[in-house]
């Protein structure tokens, strides 16, 4: 009787044990070039990941893409895709969209934030196939990935100033964003009623689905991007002055601790994450499942299993303190992370490295008057900068060197951490030491 046991596996040891825990292979149907470079892709991410070297993502796809230039939309053929794009809040949102459309099968994402073609790509190579994919797109390179991955729907969060020495000017973005759709009219764009500059260039769309979200920062958008006259708001409206550009009649409506959808029925969602802006990105992922004919109430269900996202929002207990880490990457941010964080001691950390963008000036945009009452510390390599705003605003303060020193320094209970992302970064890797 032959045996069912075949030879014994190579031992998985070594440091490129990762190599081995590869996906299915290529899909046949590909081309040559695809199948060779998609495999690549996946080949080299994965020793990335083995050799510690980041989760690979970016790498994976860089070498693919150099061996098939369009393997991005090799991988995207056979799918139906959603793209999610913003200033803020686009990786929240595509992990909650991944799990919503997850009612209806399996869905390809790029999870870790890698939002640029080589991220996309990688993520695409790596799931093998699957009938659905979310992905989050940075606001610069929507054009390009719209035209690579022919989604089914985009989804358009907001667009505000970001990473002042480098990004591009508001505006700007939107008629980007407002070009790249006219010339796919068939794709469904879910988007922002509440944000003015979303509105216009979701205007050249074939078919729009409106959500409103909220929006807490508007000091972009006082200025209509379609003829230059000032925006007159009113609580929630808003309404151009000098042409027929206003808010339209939202769909999707976060309210209290549940999402109303477009028939006016009510779909709780108990999420894991803080704050009224994740209520909307919440709205925003039931919108793009419904596009995709996921029941609400099925969708809705699975929200409540995102309950950190690349480490953000995570909670940890150290020394009898119970830490939430926030990042805030630009003015509108800060704001919404002054909302999710309870009136506790409140830690700020502050850096202007790289990806932090070099210029700090923004700090002069955020009214930090919100964190009125509670004790307030300050670090991070920017930290003198945070004082001086923070004496404008008449706040005491309290400098410490670093993390541990925050947590030494406040009683035992609640510590919140707002950083922005490099600061972040650190202090989730001394939070990795140390747990
Ligand atoms: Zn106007």
């Amino acid at each position: 009787m032959p045996s069912r046991v075949g030879p014994a596996p190579p031992p998985r040891t070594g440091t490129l044990h990762g190599v081995t825990d590869l996906p299915d292979p290529p899909d046949p149907r590909l081309p040559l070039r695809t199948r060779l470079a998609s495999g690549v892709s996946r080949t080299a991410a994965a020793l990335s990941r083995a050799t510690g070297r980041g989760d690979g993502s970016v790498i994976g796809g860089r070498i693919g893409l150099l061996i098939d230039p369009d393997l991005l939309a090799h991988l995207a053929v056979g799918r139906q895709i959603a793209l999610v794009s913003g200033t803020n809040g686009k990786t929240t949102t595509t992990r909650l969209t991944a799990a919503a459309l997850g009612v209806l099968g399996p869905v390809a994402t790029n999870s870790l934030g890698a939002n640029m073609p080589s991220g996309h790509t990688s993520a695409l190579a790596r799931a093998g196939r699957t009938p659905y994919a979310v992905l989050e797109v940075d606001e610069h390179y929507l054009a390009q990935v719209l035209a690579a991955t022919r989604p089914a729907v985009v989804a358009l969060l907001n667009l505000s100033r970001d990473q002042l020495d480098r990004a591009m000017e508001v505006a700007m973005m939107a008629a980007r964003w407002r070009a790249a759709l006219a010339g796919h009219p068939a794709v469904h764009v879910v988007a922002n009623a509440d944000d003015p500059m979303v509105v216009w260039a979701a205007g050249a769309a074939g078919a729009v689905t409106w959500f409103s979200a909220g929006q807490r920062w508007h000091d972009d958008s006082w200025v209509c991007p379609q003829c230059g006259s000032a925006i007159i708001r009113d609580r929630d409206q808003w309404a151009c002055s000098g042409c027929p550009l206003r808010r339209p009649r939202p769909d999707w409506v976060a309210a209290d601790r549940a999402v109303v959808g477009p028939d006016r029925t009510r779909y709780e969602v108990k999420l894991a994450l803080p704050g009224r802006v994740n209520l909307g990105n919440a709205a925003t992922a039931l919108a793009v499942a419904a596009r995709f004919g996921a029941a609400p109430a099925d969708a809705a269900g699975r929200l409540g299993e995102v309950s950190s996202v690349a480490g953000r929002y995570a909670q940890v207990e150290r020394d009898g303190r119970l830490i939430r880490l926030l990042l805030a990457k630009n003015p509108a941010s800060w704001l919404e992370a002054f909302d999710m964080a309870e009136p506790a001691p409140t830690l700020l950390a502050v850096n202007a490295r790289g990806p932090d963008g070099l210029d700090t000036s923004w700090l002069f945009d955020v009214d930090f008057s919100p964190l009125a009452g509670r004790p307030v510390l300050i670090t991070g390599d920017r930290a003198f900068d945070l004082a001086v705003r923070l004496q404008v605003n008449r706040l005491p303060f309290t400098h410490v060197t670093g993390f541990a020193a925050a947590v030494a320094a406040v009683p035992p209970g609640r510590l919140e951490v707002i950083a922005n992302y490099t600061a972040f970064q650190d202090i989730r890797a001394e939070l990795d030491r140390v747990l």
